[in-house]
């Protein structure tokens, strides 16, 4: 299971809301505080994605682990000293707002059963979000004496009253020419460039050093050093990256990282590229070109285009993950690919984006989901530095 926790959110699938999941005590047996819950959760994560190196990042209170003595085997509160230790748990006075705040940076999926209704007028968020937030819950029974399961259920976060829709709304709205306001956090703009703590031995947020990189703690809308309380400088673009997954028979067996700026080919055996050959039964093989689609990320864009002999179809998940029909791509064209989306190469045969989105997409989604408001006078149209 260790080799699911990430060092970085960077490189995770999915937020765990560790102090939460810790003391859910609908899973994993007795007792006010259990790792063996989170065992359980990674267990279903995999069995939910198909991919057993499905990666979580942990953020816990630091009085998860003040809390030692409610832990009822002390075995776990040394494997979580360990992590804490190994940078594999992020430690932090406030985990709620922590993980609201990668969350909302990032839109990765937060696994918790906390609804964090202390949060939800700076998180807005939150409000009638039922797509981002999965909670464990008991899975079903297996026979008499086997290990016992946990399912995971996407947690609807509700919405209370009209008057908090569009106070929702209205919110978003501010939120959004905040973007380039003076007052509220650029988040974009923080999201699309590196960081460097001016601490001269500190390397907490150098992405050419180390592998575990934070992204920036927003203080008063200045990106701090949480280490060192101390405003980070702005270290050039964040080289951004994309996940690409091979999902054959419904089972992840491969995941690839796109840089900015690339252009990879995928198919059976292209040179250079992605070759899928040693992943494919010989019928797929058969069907699976030799350069098959050729994926770029351009300007934040990732784009997907079709260079086969027979062809591949797609199919495009909306907000909410639900995917649509199957349509066959039209050759050589590019086409966006967004995360959800699933490509068929051969029957069994898919390439899938991971769900979380890349830092440049993120301005179109911000347009997306803001309400049509007019824009206010003097406000100019947003933008972003890449
Ligand atoms: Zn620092």
């Amino acid at each position: 299971m260790e080799h699911n926790l990430a060092t970085s959110a960077d490189r995770a699938d999915y937020l765990v809301d560790l102090s939460n999941i810790v003391r859910e005590q609908s899973i994993g047996g007795p007792g006010l505080r259990s790792l063996r819950r989170l065992d359980l959760v990674v267990a279903a994560l995999v069995t939910l994605t198909g991919d057993p190196d499905v990666g979580v990042y942990l953020i816990a209170d630091a009085s998860l682990l003040g809390g030692s003595r409610e832990f009822t085997d002390q075995a776990d509160v040394r494997r979580l000293r360990r992590w804490v230790a190994d940078g594999l748990v992020e430690e932090v006075p406030d985990a709620d707002d922590r993980v609201l705040e990668i969350a909302g940076m990032t839109r990765i999926p937060v696994i918790t059963g906390d609804r964090y209704d202390a949060y939800r007028t700076e998180h807005t968020w939150i409000q009638g979000n039922s797509s981002q937030f999965l909670k464990p819950v008991p899975g079903p029974a297996g026979p008499a004496g086997s290990a016992d399961t946990v399912a995971l259920v996407p947690l609807d976060m509700g919405v209370r009253t009209p008057a908090q829709i569009s106070r929702r709304e209205e919110l978003a709205a501010l939120k959004k020419q905040g973007l380039l306001g003076s007052d509220r956090t650029p988040l974009i703009k923080v999201l699309t460039r590196a960081w460097r703590c001016p601490e001269r031995r500190c390397s907490l947020y150098d992405i050419h050093s180390g592998d575990r990189v934070l992204l920036p703690r927003m203080h008063r809308g200045v990106p701090t050093c949480q280490q060192h309380r101390v405003a980070l400088s702005d270290d050039g673009p964040r080289p951004a990256t994309a996940q690409l997954k091979a999902v054959i028979n419904g089972t992840c067996v491969a995941r690839f990282t796109l840089d900015e700026d690339s252009v990879t080919s995928v198919g059976r055996y292209p040179d250079p590229g992605i070759a899928l050959f040693s992943l494919l039964d010989p019928e797929a093989a058969a069907r699976v070109s030799r350069e098959h689609v050729v994926v770029s990320l351009q300007k934040g864009l990732v784009l997907l285009r079709d260079v086969s002999s027979y062809g591949s179809r797609m199919r495009t998940a909306d907000k909410r993950g639900r995917l649509g029909p199957w349509e066959q791509l039209p050759p050589r064209v590019d086409r966006r690919f967004h995360p959800g989306d699933e490509v068929e190469l051969a029957p069994g045969v898919i390439l899938t984006r991971s769900g979380r989105i890349f830092p440049a997409e993120l301005p179109e989604d911000w347009r997306a989901a803001a309400p049509q408001t007019p824009v206010p006078p003097g406000a100019a149209a947003p933008t972003m530095s890449v």
